[in-house]
């Protein structure tokens, strides 16, 4: 590996990263040696001069990314190691498994990869750089990830033109690394059948993070009338249906993710009269549909992107999730989520009360729920925690 400088840290925050936490802000840095190019790698030391470890280097308020926390220069095998590690990680929570040949391989700092998400689809590896050192090592990510999963990976695509800093997004960035698995290409969850269409799908062309959530919605659906709100590509609909429900109704404000859907469920292989979907906006959806709905998903994009959009985040959620309380049947179940990072665990909870309050209904939580073991977290970056959920069980 090639470090092209080194930098020294004020007294006193060599701490965090010996505590295995993977960010460096601008504001720790003593100096910076060397002709260190945005995306470069650096060695950082402490104060008196011990070696921390090494990483990526960003002109930004996070300055480094932590990618080893060992003494030692990283080899030449370094993306091999790392990416073995993560194959060994899945491998000790079952995945791929029979019924499910799609999977996160790497989950950023949770990986320790801070800046970097592959995920896996049946041989195809979506690649998403949210870094710009990632950006610049992805040739040879790419080329370890041939080394690593061999015969078995089809094709690498880049995708990252909404990932990466604002200044280095451009539209001709997403590209094949290495084969070209034609799209929609099918993968099976669960047994369930899903199309993914990486080039034109939001984010890497689907939510595996859902995966056991879903799943655990079948539990609840046989025989069921279920509303699935931000359907995108039908996930929570098709493991109903699946379940036996009795009807089931997806709504999603893009045509494109409803078209989607309709696709999903046909791909199962479903009876079409037990499946609607509509393009409409939730909020709008849900104002006329008073104990109609067994059971409702909510299952939003990020209200909060950013710490000063959560306050308005807050605000959304609550009222999504009072309408939806107010709307459900008595005896219903309602599966809600946040994948708002800045919204932790107990302000989503809190959230959820205020709107339970509002709605005056009886309510009890039957499980808190979060993303799976291959979206894991580093117990030293609590941050890497993102997505949050309830069921509810409504009187
Ligand atoms: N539940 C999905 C993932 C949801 S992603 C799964 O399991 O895969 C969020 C979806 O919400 C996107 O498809 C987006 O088009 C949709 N969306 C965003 N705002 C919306 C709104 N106000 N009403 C309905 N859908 C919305």
């Amino acid at each position: 590996m090639i470090i092209q400088g080194k930098i020294t840290l004020k007294k006193g925050k060599e701490h965090s990263i010996e505590r295995f936490h993977p960010w460096i802000f601008s504001g720790a840095i003593q100096t910076l040696e060397g002709a260190v190019e945005d995306g470069g790698w650096v060695e950082v030391k402490s104060y008196k001069g011990k070696v921390l470890g090494f990483g990526h280097y960003q002109n930004g308020s996070i300055a480094v990314r932590m990618l080893s926390q060992e003494a030692e220069t990283p080899s030449q095998h370094f993306w091999v190691d790392k990416l073995r590690a993560a194959v060994t990680l899945r491998a000790a929570a079952g995945l791929p498994a029979s019924s499910i040949n799609a999977f996160r391989l790497i989950h950023g700092e949770g990986d320790g990869l801070p800046g970097l998400i592959i995920d896996l689809y049946d041989g195809v590896a979506i690649m998403q750089a949210h870094s710009v050192g990632m950006h610049i090592d992805r040739h040879a990510i790419s080329a370890a990830l041939q080394q690593v999963l061999g015969e078995g990976l089809k094709t690498v695509y880049y995708k990252s033109q909404s990932t990466l800093p604002g200044k280095m997004r451009s539209a001709d960035q997403d590209e094949y690394l290495f084969g070209m698995t034609a799209v929609p290409h099918v993968i099976t969850e669960h047994g369930n059948k899903f199309f993914i269409d990486w080039e034109e799908g939001q984010k890497t062309g689907f939510f595996l993070d859902q995966r056991e959530n879903r799943k655990l919605l079948g539990d609840f659906s046989k025989g069921k009338h279920v509303l699935n709100t931000f359907c995108y590509t039908g996930g929570f609909s098709v493991y109903a249906l699946q379940a036996g429900a009795a009807l089931v109704h997806s709504v999603d404000a893009s045509e494109k993710a409803v078209a989607l859907t309709r696709k999903n469920i046909d791909l199962n292989g479903f009876n079409a009269n037990y499946h609607t979907s509509y393009a409409e906006d939730t909020f709008d959806f849900l104002k006329d549909k008073q104990g109609q709905y067994d059971v409702i998903i909510l299952d939003p994009p990020a209200f909060a992107k950013h710490r000063d959009a959560r306050h308005q985040a807050v605000k959304g959620y609550q009222r999504l999730n009072m309408e939806a309380m107010k709307a459900i049947k008595s005896n219903g179940i309602l599966f809600t989520f946040s994948c708002s990072q800045v919204v932790d665990r107990q302000l989503f909870y809190d959230t959820i009360v205020s709107a339970a309050i509002q709605a005056g209904r009886q309510i009890k939580v039957l499980y808190h729920l979060a993303q799976p073991a291959d979206h894991p977290v580093s117990i030293f970056h609590p941050e890497g925690e993102y997505l949050k959920g309830l069921v509810l069980y409504v009187a």
